[in-house]
Formats: structure tokens, sequence, C-alpha cells
């Protein structure tokens, strides 16, 4: 099974509007006819001039995260109904940025799987243990319980719109980066652990992505493991030039 690489920026709560522009105007017309698939998640004031930009291109747009209603009494929420009609695309679910300063649960996380499917979004899902998880001797035990708490109650089908992303949290804007092999041992235990609870070939379908000080020069390495579907990167996608770098690795 062959599953097309996927390179996602994040850029967290990085780059204006104006630092938006310039950047896709530095890095679109580069990024024509690419072997990977694209996508970059600005903040959400950004993502109406950044899907201008993007019309007509193959690059894709994300939001980096959303409430599961359609509307409400949620005061600085953003729904998938607002998403969808900007348009996006994708949709990052459960960072652990989120999850630590926002107190997001695998509860919720699942919740916004649920309803970004609904809307047509897809959802890009981070897992990732802590560095006190890793050696506690954890980690595996920990991703596994957040993918299958964040699987409940969907569907084969639905799932295999799903990405995962896996984040070590000790990886992330550290510039510490799992090994390749650590990350392919975990990453071919998620895709395992998907097979146990669908089947194999739902499991060889679904993108697993690995995150954590992903850059030019340790891409390759990663991308060789045989289950590791591309990258989802923050602060190597803010300059155009790395980024590009990132979606030309092979
Ligand atoms: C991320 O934000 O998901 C991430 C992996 O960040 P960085 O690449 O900066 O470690």
């Amino acid at each position: 099974m062959s599953r097309k690489p996927l390179i996602a920026g994040n850029w967290k709560m990085n780059n204006t509007k104006t630092e938006t522009i310039k950047f896709l105007e530095s890095f679109l017309p580069k990024a024509k006819g690419l072997s990977v698939d694209i996508v970059i998640c600005p903040p959400f004031t950004n993502l109406f001039v950044a899907a201008e930009k993007l019309e007509g291109t193959d690059v894709k747009l994300g939001a980096q995260n959303m409430h599961w209603e359609d509307k409400g009494a949620f005061t600085g929420e953003v729904s998938p109904v607002m998403l969808k009609e900007i348009p996006c695309d994708y949709v990052i679910i459960g960072h652990s940025e989120r999850r630590q300063y926002f107190a997001e649960t695998d509860e919720t996380v699942n919740k916004k799987i649920k309803s970004a499917l609904q809307h047509d979004l897809l959802p890009i899902v981070c897992v990732g243990e802590s560095l006190a998880q890793r050696e506690e001797g954890i980690t595996m035990s920990w991703i596994m319980s957040q993918v299958e708490n964040a699987l409940k109650d969907i569907s084969s089908q639905e799932l295999e719109k799903i990405v995962f992303a896996y984040e070590p949290i000790w990886a992330i804007g550290t510039g510490k980066t799992a090994s390749a092999a650590d990350a392919q041992e975990v990453i071919s235990a998620i895709r395992k652990k998907i097979a146990q609870m669908y089947c194999s070939d739902t499991a060889e379908k679904v993108r697993i992505l690995y995150g954590g000080s992903v850059k030019p020069e340790n891409i390759k390495e990663l991308m060789q493991e045989a289950d590791i579907d591309g990258a989802l990167v923050g602060g190597a996608s803010l300059k155009p030039d790395s980024f590009y770098a990132l979606c030309t690795f092979n």
C-alpha cells in the first residue's frame, strides 16, 4: 500500500495577515506539481486571506483547532461550519499544546473529530507522550489509549479520512527529534492498534505523520521509515524556504 506523503505546517500563534500574504507569495509559485500533499495551518485570523491565495493551487488549508458545536454561546471559539465556509480542508485536533494549556481531553478530542467529519473537514489528530511518560516506560500504553479514545464510535469509512500525527511532547519546539527508529516504532504500533480496532486494510490506508522538531536536515531519514507518511511541522514551516525544502525532501 503506498500512501501519499503529507507535509503539514502548523504555524501556531505566528504570522500576521501581512506575513501570511508574504509567505504565500513566496512559497506558492514554487509549490507546483510536488509529489506530496501540502497543508498550511495559519491562525484563524489569516484563514480567509490564505484561502484566497490558495484558490486554484494544490496546497490545502487547515485550521489549528475548532469547537465541536456548530454555533452557540462559546465565547472565543470557532465552529466547523465557519471553517468549512472559508473554505478549510483540514483541522488539527488535540495538539499537545491544546491538551496542555487549554484543558483538551481525549473526550473533547473525540467530539471534535466526529464533528469535523460530519462537516467534511479532514482531522489531523495529534497524540504523544511527555518526557516523564517516556522515562516511566509507558509511552506505548499512553499513545494506544489516546488512539482508542480518539476513535470511539468512529466508523472505518470515517477513519480513512483521518490523519494521525505522532508528536512526542518532549520533541515539540525543543530541537530534540525522536530518532527515526523510535518514531517508526510508535507509529507502526499505532497502525497495528488501528488494524486491531478495524482491519488491516483500513489501517494500511491511514496516514500517520511524525511531528517534533522536523527540519530539512532530518526529514529524509524520518521519511525512509515504512510507516511514517509525512510530517506535522511547527518552527520549520514558518519560512517559505525551509517549508519548501521539507516539501521536496525526496
Ligand atoms: C508542532 O507544532 O506540531 C510541532 C511539531 O512543532 P515543531 O516542529 O516546532 O517541533
